[in-house]
């Protein structure tokens, strides 16, 4: 059964806030030494995606364990690791800047939140408990279903009983 909570570092922090995108639960320790990212692992019970080759010797024979090597390429990286992992959430539904799962909000909750063509326009928004950011539909959402065809060869599928698509992040991740 492939893991379905993944770890990281800095480097790899573009590829995780695509995989978030996806529905992964992936954090991202910035500033972490190998060492340091290979006892988060295996205290959290996630496995390492890393642009390190090297294998810390302690870590080699530990069946519990799993480090993937990545090359830094989005793409490359994304497909390889919807490959091998399951995400923990439906698409669309993780704080790509924090990871925290999000919370369904309504417009009027959003008034003065969100920019107010987004409140008027009523559609399902939702919110990050954990850094308080506001998510919504927006063109990158268009751009995201096109990516994901075009270099995963595969759909971007909606949540379960919600039509049109969920919220996702308004401001920063564009594909
Ligand atoms: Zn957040």
């Amino acid at each position: 059964m492939p893991l379905d909570r993944l770890v990281t570092d800095a480097s790899l922090a573009h590829v995780a806030r695509r995989l978030r995108l996806l529905g992964y639960d992936i954090d991202v320790h910035r500033g972490a030494r190998f060492e340091e990212l290979i006892d988060i692992a295996r205290a959290d019970g996630r496995a390492l995606l890393t642009r390190s080759s090297r294998r810390a010797p302690r870590s080699a024979n530990d069946p519990e364990l799993r480090i993937v090597t990545l090359s830094g390429v989005l793409a490359d990286d994304v497909q390889l690791v919807t490959q091998q992992f399951t995400p923990a959430s439906a698409p669309l539904r993780r704080c790509t800047a924090c990871n925290t799962p999000l919370q369904s909000r309504s417009a009027f909750e959003a008034r003065g939140e969100v920019p107010g063509r987004v409140a008027r326009a009523g559609g399902p928004l939702t919110f990050c408990p954990g850094c308080g950011r506001w998510f919504w539909v927006g063109s990158h959402v268009t751009r995201l279903r096109q990516w994901t065809e075009e270099r995963l060869g595969r759909q971007l599928e909606a949540p379960e009983g919600t039509t049109p698509p969920p919220p996702v992040a308004g401001d920063e991740q564009s594909p």
